[in-house]
């Protein structure tokens, strides 16, 4: 890995040069609101506002998506015509960056790789940016508050500077030509070290760092804590929706009014939806809010994990505030806490 400096007032250089070449995601104020959009201007960027709610999936994996159209009458279906255009997301979190891996995993590199995920997501530079957490951000609890792969720039914050993690020729290439990259001094490589320290301390304490949360999750799998996590869930599925990791759809045909033409859509889906697991027959294999509350946070905590040694969850606290219900893994991490305390362990 390569380290450079810059100073802070080269940043909308940097972003001017992405913008020459790409479109640019980056997060800006709406409505009050930090949200992550395509922008026209760098002055639009508000790099260091709280985490936007809905998160950067939506570029690889949109709400939804055409697959394909067909002809009744020809017999026919269009070729796989994805209209991809290079992209860069500007200010992504390590949370996301870390989701975005975990999505890679699930969706690019099994034995079936998703073409369109895919295509999009080769089309894409990730310029990643050092953050404080909210109080519902619990991403050191689940290993994901650093990335250590996944972009192709990182920005750590030193105070009027930006120590800059190089991961990738082509950003290399325009950091270059955008800024005047030097090498770290010395005061420069502690100003680093004094910022993550001072990130560390900055997580809410209240938020419980359970160990071994996977094979607790195991152990109490039965638990009564389940029926009353379930019982108050809404099945809104607004968790999914605003989840950096929950890549679930549905598969619909849509007839054109003639009856003859149509698409194929892939449309984001929930597990916390209740007709999710229902089969042909009527058969519902999750039919109350105990057993999909139960599966989603498996998920999350446990099922990936012991396939791929990452949890799916990335603990960045959007489902905290999306949920009514105040149901979220912090529930569980408490859940597992109060029974510590009472057994004495
Ligand atoms: S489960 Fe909640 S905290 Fe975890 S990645 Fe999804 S939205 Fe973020
Ligand atoms: S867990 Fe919360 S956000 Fe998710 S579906 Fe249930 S009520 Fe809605």
């Amino acid at each position: 890995m390569l380290y450079r400096v810059i100073d802070a007032d080269e940043l909308p250089s940097l972003a001017k040069a992405f913008m020459d070449r790409y479109r640019v995601v980056a997060p800006v104020q709406k409505n009050g609101e930090s949200v992550y959009e395509i922008i026209e201007s760098p002055d639009d960027i508000d790099l260091f506002g709280p985490l936007s709610m809905t998160s950067l999936k939506k570029y690889f994996l949109p709400p939804r998506e055409t697959l394909f159209t067909f002809d009744a009458e020809t017999n026919s279906v269009t070729d796989f015509t994805q209209d991809v255009q290079p992209l860069v997301l500007f200010g992504a979190h390590p949370c996301d960056i870390n989701a975005i891996n975990r999505l890679d995993t699930a969706l690019m590199e099994g034995p079936y790789a998703d073409p369109y995920y895919t295509a999009l997501r080769k089309a894409t530079l990730i310029v990643g940016v050092s953050c404080m957490p909210s109080k519902d951000c619990f991403c050191h609890v689940v290993g994901a508050d650093e990335a250590r792969v996944g972009y192709d720039l990182f920005l750590q914050d030193i105070g009027g500077k930006f120590l800059v993690s190089i991961a990738s020729v082509e950003a290399a290439n325009i950091l270059e030509s955008a800024c005047d990259p030097r090498i770290a001094t010395d005061e420069e490589r502690i100003a680093f070290r004094e910022a993550t320290r001072r990130r560390q301390e900055a997580f809410n304490k209240e938020i419980p760092d359970i160990q071994e949360i996977a094979m607790l999750m195991d152990a109490f799998h039965k638990d009564a804590f389940w029926d009353e996590l379930g019982g108050r869930c809404l099945s809104c599925t607004a968790c999914s929706s605003v989840c950096p990791t929950c890549f679930c759809f549905d598969i619909r045909d849509e007839l054109d009014p003639s009856g003859k033409t149509g698409r194929r859509e892939r449309v984001w889906d929930a597990c916390t939806s209740p007709q999710f697991a229902m089969v042909a027959g009527g058969h519902n294999f999750r039919p109350d809010g105990r057993n999909r509350v139960r599966h989603r946070m498996y998920h999350k905590l446990n099922g990936f994990l012991a396939k791929h040694d990452h949890m799916l969850c990335v603990g960045c606290g959007r489902c905290v505030s999306a949920c009514k219900a105040q149901i979220s893994p912090i529930e569980v991490f408490k859940f597992f806490e109060a029974k510590e305390a009472t057994d004495g362990r």
